[in-house]
């Protein structure tokens, strides 16, 4: 740290993302990209504007979220665009925190929120997930501070009810409360319906999991039209091109033929429920997936151990060190042959 870093962020940690090797192939099941590329429409969309690199994006977004608002079925006034959903998670944290408002969110959930928090200044408090790591639904219920809650759960996989989230929701009338539905599209239940009947409600959603645009950087929050004003404010106060030209003519390419996101969504069902089968036949116990990951724990081989031997072989996945995870390996849902990989792996690692 050099003596110009500010005091107020001296302490700060910033968050490590999974690993993304250079040079050696391995199978990539570490940070739940899509395992299969993004459409053709999509490819050429890309292409389409290299030549006009010289010009801004437009700031307001305009094609996309006309595109968008066709498909999801909400007003134009209701959505934003963000650089990746982390921008939008960050925007949250600035424009619905403060010392009145401080942030809650699980003790083991996505690991930015913590981050986000410390580099806004926020203070915020962490509830644990019980034993079997489901959330604590009673403990959110008029907490009175700014709910961030991923739904489905990362890195355990499991998925609240809609209806369980309306009480939290309902029962927090004068804090905003974010759903970050990262992992949404393999199955689980969307929040986006309550945005016309709650206020204080933002669901956050992004291109890079469902929608195999990780690399694109492209992520959205919709909510009633004064939350999405208040995130413009940050938003133009921040970065107003924070979508880059490329990115924006992707990601309408990519809604106008959504057909193709669904048909990928059903194919990672099918290869989880494969991997879930296999995992189980070999001793690993793990919570109920509604993801495109299973976090899983061998009965007998250390999570670490899983994970290095792992890695000799070729295979990455995401081993946390946190004291009631340390057992556990999260696995992004490959295709079906980079799971028969993965089996085959296990099964020499656990003789
Ligand atoms: C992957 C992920 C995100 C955001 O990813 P972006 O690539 O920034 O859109 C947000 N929340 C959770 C829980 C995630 O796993």
């Amino acid at each position: 740290m050099s003596s110009f870093f500010s005091k107020t962020l001296s302490g700060l940690e910033p968050y490590v993302p999974g690993e993304q090797p250079a040079g050696v192939k391995y199978i990539k099941l570490n940070t739940n990209e899509n395992p299969y590329p993004p459409c053709e429409a999509v490819v050429r969309a890309a292409e389409s504007q290299a030549k006009q690199l010289h010009l801004y994006s437009d700031p307001d977004c305009r094609e996309l979220i006309k595109a968008f608002c066709s498909v999801y079925g909400v007003d134009e006034n209701e959505v934003i665009f963000t650089n990746g959903s982390d921008d939008i998670l960050n925007f949250a944290f600035k424009a619905f925190c403060d010392s009145e408002h401080p942030a809650v969110f699980a003790d083991i959930t996505y690991g930015f929120y913590p981050v986000f928090a410390a580099v806004n200044c926020v203070p915020f408090e962490t509830i644990p997930l019980k034993d079997d790591f489901t959330q604590d639904i009673s403990s959110y219920i008029g907490v009175g501070k700014t709910v961030f809650i991923a739904n489905p759960n990362a890195p355990t996989g499991i998925a609240l009810k809609r209806s369980e989230i309306e009480r939290i929701i309902e029962s927090n009338p004068d804090n905003v409360v974010v759903v970050d539905e990262a992992y949404v599209d393999f199955g689980a239940e969307s929040c986006l319906p309550l945005i016309k009947k709650y206020k204080n409600l933002l669901v956050t959603q992004t291109f890079s999991k469902s929608r195999s645009m990780a690399g694109a950087r492209l992520g959205f929050g919709v909510a009633c039209r004064e939350l999405i004003a208040d995130l413009n404010t940050i938003r133009f106060s921040t970065n107003p091109y924070n979508i880059n030209r490329m990115t924006a003519t992707c990601g309408v390419a990519c809604l106008k033929n959504d057909a193709y996101t669904r048909e990928n969504c059903e194919k990672i069902k099918k290869n989880r429920a494969y991997l879930e089968k296999n995992l189980a036949a070999m001793e690993f116990s793990f919570p109920p997936s509604m993801t495109n990951f299973v976090f899983a724990k061998h009965n007998c081989v250390s999570g670490e151990k899983v994970y290095l031997e792992l890695k000799k072989r070729g295979i990455l996945v995401r081993h946390f060190t946190g004291s009631r995870i340390a057992d556990y390996n999260r696995i992004t849902v490959g295709t079906r042959e980079q799971c028969d990989s993965l089996i085959n792996a296990l099964k020499e690692i656990i003789q």
